[in-house]
């Protein structure tokens, strides 16, 4: 069993589709083991997002990650890492395959509705980043 952190992030709150995206990953047979509505603030954003401090799009994406709402996650289940990056589609919505979350709902490549962690190690830091242990349910 592998666990993930998802974040419905700011752009897929304001277009109402917590729904939505909750329902794909319980179609495809994930299961939520944590959940939680926040806002971050702008140092919280930077802290989560440090592997991309060098990047151009630092600022940018630190401010869009703080303008609102977003919905995280624990997900659960076997192979659950791959599974939720194939349901979210590629980080460019533009080149994301039919079907996946960004293809459908994505409007630019920053605003891309949904983030997934994308390794074991990223998950354990993402996970503790936002819940402690006590707060993910044990199966
Ligand atoms: P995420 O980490 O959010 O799941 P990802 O792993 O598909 O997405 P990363 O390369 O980790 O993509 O980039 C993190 C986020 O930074 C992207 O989801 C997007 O919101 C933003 N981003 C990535 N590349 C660019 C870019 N060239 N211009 C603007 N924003 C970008
Ligand atoms: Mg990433």
């Amino acid at each position: 069993m592998e666990r993930t952190l998802s974040i419905i992030k700011p752009d897929g709150v304001a277009k109402n589709v917590i729904g939505e995206v909750i329902k794909r990953f319980e179609t495809a047979g994930i299961k939520i083991a944590a959940m939680k509505m926040i806002q971050l603030t702008k140092v919280q954003a930077q802290g989560f997002y440090a592997v991309h401090k060098e990047r151009p799009f630092f600022g940018s994406l630190t401010d869009f990650m703080t303008s609102g709402p977003i919905v995280v996650m624990v997900l659960e289940g076997e192979d659950v890492i791959a599974k939720n990056r194939k349901l979210m589609g590629a980080t460019n919505f533009e080149e994301a395959e039919e079907g996946t979350i960004r293809k459908d709902y994505a409007t630019d490549i920053e605003k891309n509705v949904v983030h997934g962690s994308d390794a074991p190690e990223t998950a354990a830091f993402e996970i503790g980043y936002f819940f402690n242990d006590l707060e993910i349910q044990k199966r």
